[in-house]
C-alpha cells in the first residue's frame, strides 16, 4: 500500500511531474505539498492495491509510506510541521494563538459594534458573531440572517477587524464567504458531507467544530473531507462533547482531545470553552487550561449585557471578564511559547 510519497530533498521538477504522471496514471488524484525542504505527494483514492515498489525506485523518490488511518491528508504524516493559517495576515498555528470573540448573535449594529471595539481594543483580532443559529427549538432566536450579514460587513469595515460567522448550508457559501474572513462549520454540521465538500471547493479558511457525539477519528475524517477538495485552510475546535454527565455543565469540554488532535494532525486547534461548559464562571479557568494542554486559539462568546442576550446569554462573558481573561492568560502563553 502507498499513501505518500515523500521526495528527497535534491528532487528536481522533473522527479516530481514523474510521480504525479505515475499516480495518475494508475487512475488517482496527486497532492501535492511543497514545504520548505521537501516535497510530499499524496494519492488519493482507495490505495489498498497500489504497490510501494511502483514509486520507490523511482528517480528523487526518498521514500513511499502507508497510511493505515482513513484521513490521509489531515494526518501528521503528510505534513509533519504544524500548519500556519493566514487570516489577512493574522498567524494561526505553530506557536502563533488567536483569540476570536464576540457575541453568540449578531443581534444589532450597535451591540457588535460596541462589542466589536471593546475586543479588538482588548487584543482580539478576529470578531465572531452568528447571523445564521442553529438552535435546538426552532422557536428560539435564529439570527438576522441576511440583515445580520449586512451588520458584519458594516462592522467588519468600520473597525478594520477580521470576522467569523457561520454558515448553515451549501447554498449559502458563497453569499457568507463575500464578507466573512473564516466560515465556522457547527457542532451540528460537522457531518453534513455537502457542506463539507463545498466549503472544500473555495479558498478561504474554515474553523470546523467537533460533533458534540463525534469521535476525534470522526472529526478527523470530516476535515480531511474538506482537504480533499482542495482547500488546505482548516481550523479544527473542541467545543464540548455530550456524555452521562450534564449536571454542572453544559457540555464535557475534551481537553485531552488537544494533545491527541496534535499528535495527529498539524492542523491548528482552537478551544471553545463557552460552548465547551456552558458557565461564564468557567470560562476564564478552562482557556488557561486549554492553553496547557496546546490548544492555538480560542473561540470566547462576550456580550455588553448577557443577561439580556438572545442566545446562549448564561456563557457569555462581561466585559470585564473579557478584559480579565487576555490578562490571564499571558503567563500561559509564555509557559507555552505562544505569540499572540
Ligand atoms: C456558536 O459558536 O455560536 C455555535 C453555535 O457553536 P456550536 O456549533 O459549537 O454549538
Ligand atoms: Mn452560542
Amino acid at each position: 500500500m502507498a499513501d505518500l510519497i515523500i521526495m528527497r530533498t535534491d528532487a528536481t521538477k522533473e522527479d516530481i511531474n514523474r510521480v504525479v504522471e505515475k499516480i495518475e496514471k494508475l487512475g488517482f488524484k496527486a497532492h501535492v505539498s511543497k514545504g520548505t525542504e521537501r516535497t510530499i505527494i499524496g494519492i488519493i483514492g482507495d490505495t489498498r492495491e497500489v504497490s510501494d515498489e511502483t514509486f520507490r525506485l523511482l528517480p528523487g523518490v526518498s521514500e513511499v509510506i502507508s497510511i493505515l488511518k482513513e484521513y490521509k491528508l489531515a494526518s501528521r504524516e503528510f505534513h509533519p510541521k504544524d500548519t500556519i493559517i493566514d487570516v489577512n495576515g493574522i498567524k494561526i498555528g505553530e506557536g502563533y494563538f488567536v483569540v476570536m470573540a464576540g457575541p453568540c448573535s449578531v443581534e444589532s449594529k450597535e451591540q457588535l459594534l460596541f462589542t466589536g471595539k471593546f475586543v479588538k481594543q482588548h487584543g482580539c483580532k478576529i470578531l465572531r458573531g452568528g447571523i445564521f443559529k442553529p438552535r435546538t427549538s426552532p422557536y428560539s432566536f435564529l439570527g438576522l440572517g441576511k440583515e445580520g450579514l449586512k451588520i458584519l460587513k458594516e462592522v467588519k469595515e468600520e473597525l478594520k477587524i477580521s470576522v467569523i460567522t457561520e454558515v448553515l448550508s451549501p447554498e449559502e457559501v458563497e453569499l457568507v464567504s463575500q464578507v466573512s474572513d473564516i466560515l465556522q462549520i457547527g457542532t451540528r454540521n460537522m457531518f453534513n458531507y455537502r457542506l463539507l465538500q463545498r466549503v472544500g471547493k473555495i479558498n478561504k479558511p474554515v474553523l470546523l467544530k467537533r460533533n458534540f457525539s463525534a469521535k476525534i477519528s470522526e472529526f478527523l475524517n470530516c476535515a480531511e473531507y474538506i482537504l480533499k477538495e482542495g482547500n488546505s485552510n482548516v481550523i479544527l475546535c473542541e467545543r464540548g462533547i455530550r456524555t452521562f454527565d450534564s449536571e454542572f455543565t453544559r457540555n464535557i469540554l475534551d481537553l485531552s482531545s488537544i494533545p491527541v488532535l496534535k499528535k495527529e494532525t498539524y492542523l491548528p486547534v482552537i478551544v471553545d470553552p463557552s460552548h465547551g461548559t456552558g458557565r461564564r464562571d468557567l470560562v476564564i479557568p478552562m482557556s488557561k487550561a486549554a492553553i496547557a494542554a496546546g490548544a492555538d486559539g480560542l473561540l470566547i462568546e462576550v456580550h455588553p449585557k448577557p443577561e439580556e442576550a438572545l442566545s446562549d446569554g448564561y456563557q457569555s462573558i462581561t466585559f470585564d471578564m473579557f478584559e480579565k481573561l487576555m490578562d490571564d492568560i499571558k503567563p500561559f502563553l509564555n509557559i507555552m511559547g505562544k505569540k499572540m
